[in-house]
Order: C-alpha cells, then sequence, then structure tokens
C-alpha cells in the first residue's frame, strides 16, 4: 500500500488534507465550505462519494467547516475525539464516530492513524500520525502553541511532516494586533511560529525525513520565503529532502510516502 498526500488548502480560511492509499481517500479535516471542498476534489478528478472517512482534529470552524454535512451527504465516516464531539454538538454513533487520543483508530475500509494531544485554545486538537501500510511513517500537525514530549516522540522517524508555521515574529510583535490577541497567538494555546517549527524539525530531524510541508501561514504575519528561509536555517545542513508550502489555495502538489520530490498539481 502507498500513501499519497494532498494539501487542499491551508491556512485561517480552512483547511483540509487528502491521504490516499491504493484503495480509498480519507480527508484530515474539512474546513472549507462544502461547495469549495467539491470543487477542490473534482480539480483532482475524485467527488465526495470517493472520500470514505474524515477526521476533524479539533472543533475550531476552518477545520471543522463542512465536516457534518459532507460526511451525511458523501456517506463518508465522521471520526473526532469525544471533546471534540461535545463542543461541534454531534452526537456519537449517529453523527460520528468517537475515539480516544493515542488510541490506534480503524477508519475508513483499511485504514489506521493515532489521535496525539497537542495544546491550543480551549480545544482537545490532535496531530495526525499514520502510516504508508508499509511502515513509514507520516504526521500532520496544525494549531498548537508549543510542542510537548510525547509529540515528539511520535515524530521521530516520520518519513513525512506537515506542520504549521503560523507566523514570523517580528512581522506579529510589529502588527496591529491588540497586545491580547498577540499574545493569545504566541502563548502555549496559540500557534507556532517560524522559528518554534524550525527548532522543532531540527530536533526530530533524521536521514530518512523525505517530505515537509508548511501549512497554516497567517496571511497577515507571515510570507512563504519567511517561513521557508527560518525552518531551513534551522534544518538546512542536516536535511535532503523536499520543502513545500501549502498555501490556502490548493490543491498545488502531492507527496508520496517513500517518494521525496512533489508532484505538481497541472491545473485544469
Ligand atoms: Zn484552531
Ligand atoms: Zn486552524
Amino acid at each position: 500500500m502507498s500513501l499519497k498526500i494532498t494539501h487542499l488548502g491551508s491556512g485561517s480560511k480552512g483547511n483540509a488534507t487528502l491521504l490516499s492509499t491504493d484503495n480509498e481517500n480519507i480527508l484530515i479535516d474539512c474546513g472549507f465550505s462544502l461547495l469549495q471542498t467539491e470543487k477542490k476534489l473534482k480539480s483532482i478528478g475524485l467527488e465526495g462519494g470517493d472520500i470514505s472517512a474524515i477526521i476533524v482534529t479539533h472543533h475550531h470552524g476552518d477545520h471543522s467547516n463542512s465536516a457534518e454535512r459532507a460526511s451525511k451527504k458523501w456517506g463518508s465516516e465522521l471520526h473526532c475525539n469525544i471533546e471534540t464531539a461535545i463542543k461541534m454538538g454531534w452526537e456519537p454513533i449517529n453523527t460520528c464516530k468517537t475515539f480516544n487520543n493515542l488510541d490506534i483508530v480503524e477508519c475508513g475500509h483499511n485504514f489506521s492513524f493515532i489521535g496525539v494531544p497537542i495544546p491550543h485554545d480551549k480545544a482537545d486538537n490532535v496531530a495526525i500520525i499514520t502510516n504508508s501500510g508499509r511502515g513509514e511513517k507520516a504526521a500532520f500537525l496544525t494549531d498548537l502553541g508549543e510542542s510537548t514530549i510525547e509529540l515528539k516522540k511520535y515524530l521521530e522517524g516520520c518519513r513525512h511532516i506537515s506542520i504549521e508555521a503560523n507566523y514570523d515574529q517580528k512581522k506579529l510583535f510589529m502588527s496591529s494586533y491588540p497586545e491580547s490577541l498577540k499574545r493569545r497567538i504566541s502563548g502555549r494555546g496559540g500557534h507556532l511560529s517560524n522559528f518554534q517549527t524550525g527548532k522543532l524539525l531540527s530536533e526530530v530531524m533524521h536521514t530518512k525525513l523525505e517530505s515537509i510541508v508548511l501549512c497554516h501561514l497567517s496571511h497577515k504575519n507571515n510570507a512563504p520565503h519567511l517561513a521557508e528561509s527560518e525552518v531551513l536555517y534551522h534544518i538546512g545542513d542536516k536535511y535532503n529532502g523536499n520543502i513545500a508550502i501549502s498555501r490556502q489555495i490548493g490543491p498545488e502538489f502531492s507527496h508520496y510516502l517513500g517518494q521525496q520530490d512533489e508532484e505538481k498539481i497541472r491545473v485544469l
């Protein structure tokens, strides 16, 4: 079994990442409108009915927006942890399947993942760790104020890491945002800065890490070249893989586990 990773888009206006195995498609987060999500899927030759399961990482709208409607319309399983189900008002069993953090969760036809808790703004947010079926691990994590010892343990050995690089410290502190908001974004429950992301990646770096996708860049307080250069400053001399940025508009590229270079998606 192989795993193909396609970011449909990432940022404060919506997040969705498509994981495709040989026989099914899974969405991590469904934060765009239903119409937008279906358009994005159509641009790569898929339709809603092709999605066997949707995993929602936490209750914030940019991750959960159309998940329930999509699940009902497409007949896809909807997975989240208990806290997220409560916050969304989703009824376990009837509306969604709830999982316990750190358990191995079977979903869709033949897919499994682990939700690892990460600190974020009154949410029970999780990083998603999965593998290709051949033992190659991949990690997907956005919306966390800081890393944890537990998370680092799960990131070790991953061949692919999609991780947020939300803001550039200087840009955020110089911005017109109120002080309270600046503190919230940069605090323990907020988001990772480019600096924190670079540092975390340097701590879990290993020779078999093939691809990194930087996600959830703030439109106001970051820029792709800043995120990439800061992260490369931390990992550059140790890392030989591919680095890409998932912007709000997507899909733009796919990564395959076991293959370093990204494959560009031709816009139809
Ligand atoms: Zn969030
Ligand atoms: Zn978010």
